[in-house]
């Protein structure tokens, strides 16, 4: 298979462009790096089964050959990001989804939509299963992200059903791992950050709100069975073990040996409390589920951090 990913550059993107070259297949990356950096893909630069184009997916798109696949990942995803470029995310998930679409169709593609446990809100529901419709503020700080994603599902079904494109959609949720952006912003890629340049760990709110994560190379390996599959309607991919924030800061403490202290900070706006997906739908779907608890994934991603300190990228987080 030939496919194209958009956001080849970021955090899941570049790990979803290994995952098809270690298979055989071959892969056109995209990224205009907003969120996405070259240092994920420097490794795949002269790779004979991969390319790269550097392009903003919410501009019309052109892609000479042919198609077997387009998976769009192309979106600032982490809450900083997002709320300091809130045009530029809801100009990826409506038009750069709508473009993503079309070359599909055109190319008679498969077609992967990265989508969020954001649709769901502030839920209501504990934990989320697919069928539940969400809590969304659509105007609220977060809605910018909250609806585009939203607005893509709708898309991504009106092309399958009015269309014929053969598409899947994947709701994602919280994930860590190697390649995430020290300064993005996001509570893991903080707290490491932190305890290792020795500054204080910012917990927002009293650190009570919860949050399931997953490591990268298990929901790499639940996207990728989902392409594979023949299942249209969303898909939960995340790990159902669940943390208050105050855990994982204690946590990351243990495993860096840090003494940096905890320090409070303003809930922003609209965080959500809880979330833990419900992965019955991918266990039962795709055979699937999450093999790398915390503990272990923390400790690889740290031993990333450590491998970025001392680096330009090493920044102090936003
Ligand atoms: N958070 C925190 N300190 C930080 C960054 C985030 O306490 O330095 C909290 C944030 O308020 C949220 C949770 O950690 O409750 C997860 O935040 P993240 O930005 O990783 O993503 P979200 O799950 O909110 O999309």
């Amino acid at each position: 298979m030939r496919v194209l990913i958009t956001g080849a550059a970021g955090f899941l993107g570049s790990h979803l462009a290994d995952r098809f070259l270690k298979d055989g297949h071959s892969v056109v990356g995209l990224d205009n790096f907003l969120t996405g950096h070259p240092d994920n893909i420097a490794h795949l630069m002269g790779h004979d089964r991969f390319s790269f184009i550097r392009h903003n997916i919410s501009d019309y798109s052109y892609v000479a050959g042919p198609l077997d696949g387009v998976l769009h990942f192309a979106s600032p995803a982490s809450p900083v990001d997002y709320l300091e470029m809130p045009i530029q995310t809801l100009k990826v998930g409506s038009l750069g989804t709508h473009n993503a679409l079309g070359l599909a169709l055109a190319k008679q593609a498969r077609f992967l939509l990265a989508s969020t446990s954001e649709v769901y809100g502030d839920p209501l529901v504990h934990p989320q299963p697919e069928t539940y419709w969400g809590n969304v503020n659509p105007i609220g700080p977060r809605g910018c992200y909250d609806e585009a994603k939203r607005f893509a599902e709708a898309i991504t079904m009106a092309y399958h059903r009015a269309q014929g494109v053969d598409t899947r959609i994947v709701r994602i949720f919280n994930t860590y791992g190697t390649r995430m952006r020290p300064g993005d912003g996001r509570v893991v890629s903080n707290f490491i950050v932190q305890a290792l340049n020795g500054e204080p760990i910012s917990i927002y709110g009293d650190g009570s709100q919860s949050r399931s994560f997953c490591y990268v190379s298990d929901e790499v390996e639940g996207i990728y069975r989902l392409f594979q599959s023949d299942e249209h309607l969303p898909v939960n991919i995340g790990n159902p073990n669940e943390f208050t924030v105050r855990q994982l800061a204690e946590l990351v403490l243990e495993l860096t040996g840090s003494k940096s202290v905890i320090t409070s900070h303003p809930l922003p706006t609209d965080d959500p409390k809880v979330r833990q997906p419900d992965i019955t739908r991918a266990r039962t779907l795709l055979g699937w589920e999450p093999t790398i608890q915390l503990r272990e994934g923390l400790a690889q991603t740290i031993e990333y951090f450590r491998g970025l300190q001392g680096s330009a990228r090493m920044q102090p987080p936003t």
